[in-house]
């Protein structure tokens, strides 16, 4: 048995013709999967009784099983805890702007990266997701509320670019016009920075969004941080997107989370916008969503003046806007709440 969301275009139009039906057979199967959200053979009325019983056999179409959601009264932020189907849970979360929907999607089941100021890295590592999974929460979300996600962030849980290659299908199967029809420059992978894996995005020939989270402006304080970095120099990532940049063309974000007392200083603002000098980047100050005691925002003042400083110096800059904070929707508390619970 397959999982049907696990295939590229190509693979299905394959298997489908494979089994003795027709090509556009292929396409009417995705009509009713990706637009209708319909993953059930029998309720495929256009494919004669005899194709849906042998389609049956063949293919398993697994959105997720829904354990918990979670609504802002704020802004509506949308979050959802699934169960896969070996057990483990992974959220997914909805975003509500007035011109459009996004959805913020995992790639794993825990981050092995463990950044000390991220929930999900507080949590361990258990495995990479299966493409089907990473497109199953798109597919889940639409149909749990009954409307269409217009962009993707891989800002969830889990470091995308560590499960490289079931990031990129599961991009090619959203972007797809017969499958997720989302836009390429609608689609972001936010990633902590795997150098040789960023040159490979950029050979890819996909023009998705790219965020690299930096976090610090010296390998000595993001060492505390991120301790991938002890493995991936600050100067090694850089290095890397602006190959990325160069082949590419796009603009890139870097995300920085702000944290009292720790990389909040004047001198960081300076010294970042340094060695961003000449980059085609925007970067996105994120104040930490306090995940331990220790971990501080930086008070307003600190936080525009940190902007204001990147500014002068030519660097465009803005402070993120929080969504669902009431729920721990915001990025890095996804999970932190049943871990909590739990232990
Ligand atoms: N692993 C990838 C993508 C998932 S994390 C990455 O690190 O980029 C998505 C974003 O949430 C990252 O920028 C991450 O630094 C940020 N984040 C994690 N924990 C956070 C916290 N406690 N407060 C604010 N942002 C956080
Ligand atoms: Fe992993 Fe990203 Fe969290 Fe770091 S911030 S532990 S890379 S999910």
């Amino acid at each position: 048995m397959k999982n049907l969301l696990d295939l590229s275009y190509e693979e299905l139009v394959a298997e489908v013709t494979s089994l003795g039906l027709e090509r556009y057979r292929a396409d009417q199967i995705l009509d009713w999967v990706f637009n209708k959200k319909v993953n059930n053979f029998d309720e495929m009325t256009n494919l004669s009784k005899q194709h849906r019983a042998l389609l049956k056999e063949h293919f398993s179409i697994p959105f997720l099983k829904l354990l918990d959601k979670k609504v802002s009264r704020i802004d509506g932020t949308t979050k959802f805890l699934w169960e896969l189907e070996d057990g483990n849970t992974i959220e997914s979360v909805m975003l509500f702007h007035p011109d459009r929907i996004t959805a913020c999607i995992s790639t794993q089941v825990g981050c092995p990266v463990k950044c000390i100021f991220c929930a999900t890295g507080m949590s361990g590592f258990v495995r990479n997701l299966t493409t089907g999974e990473i497109v199953a929460q798109i597919l889940s979300m639409e149909r749990e509320e009954k409307k269409k996600i217009g962009n993707v962030v891989y800002m969830g849980m889990g470091e995308p670019l560590l499960n490289y290659e079931n990031t990129i299908k599961s991009i090619r199967i959203l972007n797809h016009k017969k499958m997720g029809n989302i836009g390429i420059r609608r689609i972001t992978i936010s990633t902590v920075g795997i150098p040789d894996r960023i040159i490979q995005l950029a050979e890819e020939g996909l023009d998705v969004k790219l965020a690299l989270s930096l976090h610090a402006p010296t390998n000595f304080k993001r060492d505390q941080l991120v301790p991938l970095n002890k493995k991936y120099s600050i100067e090694e990532i850089l290095n890397a997107v602006k190959i990325y940049q160069k082949k590419t063309g796009n603009r890139v974000t870097i995300e920085y989370v702000l944290i009292k007392g720790m990389n909040d200083e004047i001198s960081d603002a300076k010294k970042l916008a340094e060695i961003l000098k000449n980059m085609k980047i925007f970067v996105n100050l994120i104040p930490v969503n306090p995940t331990a005691e220790d971990l501080k925002k930086p008070s307003r003042e600190r936080l525009l003046a940190f902007k204001r400083i990147l500014l002068e110096n030519g660097i465009e800059a803005e402070i993120r806007r929080e969504k669902g904070s009431d729920i721990e929707a915001a990025c890095g508390q996804l999970r932190l709440k049943r871990i909590k619970s739990t232990s």
